[in-house]
């Protein structure tokens, strides 16, 4: 199993409401013909500090606009273009790193207590082609897990016994959680998540090269193929590099990220 990336939600701006205030104060901005909404999101935002609109304008266009700021360290504006995803084919593992991060990020996770995960499926750690023989080891280990948290499950389905609603509820809520505990770190996860670009760069830059944590550079991987075409002068400081075992992972030549 390989972890999937969408982008489902991505930042637009009103461009009449930009310029009913701009008019409203009495002052234009030219705009750069090949910026994308979300650097144009983030130029306005950076412009309105100083209101260096009209005659304040400097000739810059919007990647240098955008590259001066990071330049300077003016991070805060970069956290007003958002992004949602959708990312399936991950592990558990690799979803408890993913929450770790915790400033400009929100998540919706599937449930393990109230989806039934008789079927789910598991994210090999590792290249199995390379190393058949820990993968053969390792796929028992699993599937045995996935046997026991079937039976468990089908306890519910079985399930007879007498007594009242309220204590027949708790045993159901007992079994479910016993069976969620039998499930290992790479059951395969899906979660939704929100992130603004000053998250996303500094995700990419602590993650994007984990030695020893292939599934990880993979999901950067993705994320920056995903990035680069939505804010090419966002994530310019980011790049795709071949390590040493064959795989990618996402060097990044920039300065700070988040301070
Ligand atoms: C190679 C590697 C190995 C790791 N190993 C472990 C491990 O063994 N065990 C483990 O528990 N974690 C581990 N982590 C996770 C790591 O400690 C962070 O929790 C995770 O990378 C999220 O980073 P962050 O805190 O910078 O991100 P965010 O939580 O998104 O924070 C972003 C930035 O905001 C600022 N910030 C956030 N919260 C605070 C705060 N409370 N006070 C001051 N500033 C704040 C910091 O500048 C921070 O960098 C590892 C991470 C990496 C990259």
């Amino acid at each position: 199993m390989q972890p999937s990336l969408r982008i489902i939600a991505r930042p637009s701006l009103d461009i009449s409401a930009v310029t009913e205030f701009l008019s409203e104060h009495a002052t234009e901005w030219r705009r750069s013909a090949d910026a994308t909404p979300s650097e144009e999101l983030i130029e306005f935002a950076g412009r309105v500090c100083y209101m260096s609109f009209g005659g304040r304008q400097s000739p810059r266009s919007n990647s240098e606009y955008i590259y001066n700021l990071t330049d300077q360290g003016h991070f805060s504006v970069l956290e007003h273009a958002s992004w949602s995803f959708i990312l399936s084919g991950v592990s558990r593992s690799f979803s408890h790193q993913l929450v770790r991060h915790r400033i400009g990020f929100s998540f919706s996770q599937l449930s393990q207590q109230y989806v039934d995960q008789r079927d789910i499926g598991f994210v090999e750690p590792f290249d199995a082609e390379r190393y058949p023989d820990a993968a053969r080891l390792w796929r028992r280990a699993v599937e045995s897990l996935r046997t026991e948290y079937q039976r468990l499950q089908q306890l519910l389905s079985d399930d007879t016994r007498m007594g009242d609603m309220e204590s027949r509820k708790e045993w159901a809520r007992f079994v479910r959680s016993a069976a969620r505990s039998l499930l290992p770190n790479a059951t395969e996860t899906r979660i939704v998540f929100t992130a603004n670009a000053r998250a996303l760069r500094h995700f990419l830059a602590v993650r994007g090269a984990t030695e020893g944590d292939p599934e990880m550079r993979k999901v950067a991987v993705l994320l920056l193929r995903l990035m680069q075409p939505e804010a090419p002068s966002l994530f310019s400081e980011f790049h795709i590099e071949t390590v040493s075992d064959g795989s990618l992972a996402v060097k990044y030549r920039g300065h700070s990220t988040a301070e």
